[in-house]
């Protein structure tokens, strides 16, 4: 059997930045990834010559090691962007970050008097506990604007009712936001310009997030580690809380089993506690499979025109159509659009895996996306050229109420294991950006090397000024 000194599941930014720093250090590494990209959801799909990103990818990072790893690999190939996007609510376009001239302006007098009215009575009789997504905003923004502003579209992402989503999640994503800081911005202009270039410009490969994962496993095998593209991990065998070896499987099925000392894992916790062999308990099983995702899919379209509208990405709150969010790459990057007379868009739909949106065939979703892109004016559907569709299973971690406990029990017997780490977004169950994600294998690395971090202890104290609405 084939022995190195650590396997790596999964080659998305997590696994890659874990195996960097390993084979750096003249370890021997295996990566094995399921899918034929490196990237994971950071991934960039090519199509006749198009790049098409996953969602969009901003790089932003306050972690200096990010920016240092990002910087190496990349180097000029960076572009800085400017930042449009905006909210689209009842025909209107609203302005993202919200602003409240652009509210009253929308909304109209009447409206915003009822929203401020509303927010007063919620300052003085705010709801007692902060157990929900619905809870914790409308405390902060009063229920009206809540319903204007969050609700729709966090249903939609979400699948599930606002009053049944964890406040955990709100504040960890928009910490720092309220009405009174709207209104403080509104009036009161950040000057020092520090906050605004975090929200107003950011930075992005030229050929999208991909090129910089394509380029960090370049960076690797050319140190000598190995990355097995297409190949699954199916098993991993351990004995007397040590894991020993793990069976892979390749795209013509042929299976292999590589042994390793230790064992770095960013697929997803709920499929690794069902690879263990022997098997879990079934107490840790059962948590395990009440952890749920929501996942997503992007009809990825081309369309026969030079511009269709300035915003890199677009909010659809608006609850008649299920779209929920429009990337504009040409917005991103002009170099991901290989016809510049031509326009590029992901329309993309949250959905949950084996439901009518997931299953439904190719065309039948790009005739959906484009009839729905007609219905709130930013396309039409003769301007159609080509298209495809691309479906990301398990992008979103689903903070119900059911989750910390549920979690706290896969967690706790996986650090039974003293050669094994769960790193990264989908692997740790963590609504982690690219940058916490490479952190968690980053310290993963370093515990190797002989280092003793605590891995879920990232996110946790560290927060953006970026208010962030994935
Ligand atoms: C729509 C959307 C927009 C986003 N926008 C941003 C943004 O603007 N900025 C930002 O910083 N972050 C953003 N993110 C988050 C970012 O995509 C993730 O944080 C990042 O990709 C997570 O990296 P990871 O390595 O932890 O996991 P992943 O990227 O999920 O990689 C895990 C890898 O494991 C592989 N794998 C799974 N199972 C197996 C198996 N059995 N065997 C082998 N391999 C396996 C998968 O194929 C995948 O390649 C966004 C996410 C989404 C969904």
């Amino acid at each position: 059997m084939e022995h190195v000194d650590t396997v790596i599941f999964g080659a998305g930014p997590a696994g890659l930045a874990a195996a960097g720093r390993l084979v750096g250090k003249g370890k021997s590494v295996i990566v094995v990834e399921k899918e034929a990209l490196v990237g994971g959801i950071s991934k960039t799909l090519e199509y006749k010559g198009y790049r098409f990103d996953l969602g969009g990818h901003r790089f932003f990072t306050k972690a200096k090691e990010v920016n240092e790893l990002w910087d190496r690999t990349l180097g000029d190939d960076f572009i800085e962007r400017p930042r449009l996007s905006r909210i689209y609510y009842r025909n209107r376009f609203f302005d993202y970050p919200v602003r409240i001239q652009n509210v009253l302006r929308n909304l109209g007098m009447v409206e915003s008097a009822l929203i401020s009215f509303d927010y007063l009575r919620t300052k003085l009789m705010p709801h007692p506990e902060e157990r929900t997504f619905e809870q914790w905003v409308s405390n902060r923004f009063g229920r009206r604007l809540f319903n204007h502003f969050f609700k729709s579209y966090t249903e939609k992402l979400w699948g599930i009712p606002c009053s049944e989503i964890q406040a955990e999640w709100a504040a960890q994503r928009i910490k720092g936001l309220s009405f009174t800081s709207a209104i403080r911005s509104a009036l009161f202009p950040d000057k020092t310009g520090k906050i605004k270039t975090l929200i107003d410009k950011f930075r992005y490969p030229k050929l999208g997030p991909g090129m910089m994962y394509e380029r960090m496993a370049d960076d690797i095998r050319k140190a000598g580690g190995t990355i097995l593209p297409e190949t699954a991990v199916m098993q991993v065998h351990h004995e007397n809380g040590t894991v020993r070896s793990v069976v892979v499987r390749d795209r013509n099925g042929s299976e292999r089993e590589i042994s390793a000392d230790r064992f770095i894992s960013s697929m997803p916790i709920t499929e690794l506690v069902t690879a263990l062999s022997p098997a879990a308990p079934e107490h840790v099983l059962e948590a395990s499979r009440g952890l749920t995702y929501r996942s997503f899919i992007t009809a990825s379209v081309i369309l026969d025109t030079e511009r269709s509208f300035p915003d890199t990405w677009i909010y659809v709150h608006s609850p008649e159509v299920r779209l929920g969010r429009i990337q504009n790459f040409k917005a991103w990057s002009p170099y991901m659009v290989a016809d510049p007379s031509k326009t590029a868009l992901g329309l993309e739909y949250f959905c949950t895996e084996g439901d009518d949106l997931w299953t439904m065939d190719d065309q039948d979703l790009l005739s959906l996306a484009m009839r729905e892109l007609e219905a709130i004016g930013l396309g039409k559907a003769p301007q159609f050229v080509d298209g495809f569709v691309a479906r990301v299973p398990k992008a979103y971690p689903v903070y119900d109420a059911a989750y910390p406990e549920r979690l706290r029990v896969v967690r706790e017997y996986l650090s039974t294991f003293r050669n094994l780490q769960p790193v990264g977004r989908y692997g740790m169950f963590k609504y982690n950006n690219m940058d916490h994600s490479i952190l968690t294998g980053l310290l993963a690395a370093e515990n190797v090397l002989g280092a003793n971090h605590d891995i879920w202890e990232i996110n946790a104290d560290q927060e953006y000024h970026e208010e962030h609405k994935n």
